[in-house]
């Protein structure tokens, strides 16, 4: 079975320490045919440019020297936000990207993880708000291959129960899946939340699930691996749950065009 990781970081990314040929050489350990480099670019934190033309020029070095052992494709990570569509697009549009991950980080300019977003807002409001501004991300931002870690919000809200459970968002989450399909997006399934010890894949199985039976087809996985250690993490789990909702396949990408492989 062909295998990817498409979501790691490396010290391109400013929450990230690892060189990239250390993560390349983990995927390689790990029996992974294809990395997507994903890291960040998130405009509503910084207005600087990110430092993506010195990681280009490492990673074709890194691509030609791996070359026999593993693919490489040229990602980004970007922040969507929809009050910053033209600079997003301006930056996609300035490099020849195989694949980028369009994630929510921030909600209405407000960073989930910095800033004090969620302070005097009821969960139900937060996350809400969170899914209506990711429909307007969606809808604003053309060029992205796979919307990132849909629930996130999960992982970030203040609250004694930080739960998200889909039927009470499921007109809001139907809308962005159903969008994200008319638009000949994916989604990903990001197995972080392992890692942080909330025992959990982004999004959660309900979410993949109802994906799948809207018609959706293009899934990618990604370990979001800002170490070594954490590339390809708890794949096994995301592969069973692909396998339990009804997906035959999942997504490389090529130039931002699906490119199918079969799950065994
Ligand atoms: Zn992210
Ligand atoms: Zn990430």
């Amino acid at each position: 079975m062909f295998k990817i990781d498409y979501h790691i970081h490396t010290n391109y990314s400013s929450d990230s320490d690892s060189d990239m040929e250390n993560m390349i050489l983990s995927a390689i350990e790990k029996g992974i045919n294809e990395i997507a480099i994903t890291d960040h670019v998130d405009y509503h934190v910084s207005y600087e440019p990110p430092h993506y033309d010195d990681l280009i020029s490492k990673f074709k070095i890194m691509k030609e020297k791996y070359n026999s052992k593993i693919n490489m494709i040229l990602g980004v990570e970007i922040g969507l936000e929809n009050s910053l569509a033209d600079t997003i697009n301006k930056f996609i549009n300035s490099y020849s990207f195989d694949f980028i991950i369009g994630s929510s980080h921030s909600v209405c300019g407000k960073d989930l993880y910095f800033d004090n977003f969620f302070d005097g807002m009821d969960k139900k409001t937060a996350y809400s708000l969170y899914f209506t501004e990711m429909l307007k991300n969606i809808n604003t931002v053309e060029k992205f291959s796979v919307y990132g870690h849909i629930d996130f919000i999960s992982r970030y809200g203040t609250y004694n129960d930080k739960t998200l459970k889909y039927y009470e968002y499921s007109d809001i989450i139907d809308e962005i899946l159903k969008t994200l399909i008319n638009k000949n997006k994916g989604i990903e399934i990001n197995t972080s939340g392992y890692r942080y010890k909330l025992n959990q894949t982004y999004p959660q199985y309900d979410i993949l699930k109802r994906y799948k039976e809207l018609g959706g087809e293009i899934i990618t996985i990604g370990s979001d691996a800002h170490t070594p250690d954490y590339v390809a993490d708890h794949f096994e789990v995301a592969y069973e749950m692909l396998k339990k909702a009804g997906f035959k396949y999942i997504s490389r990408f090529k130039k931002l065009n699906p490119v199918f492989e079969k799950i065994n």
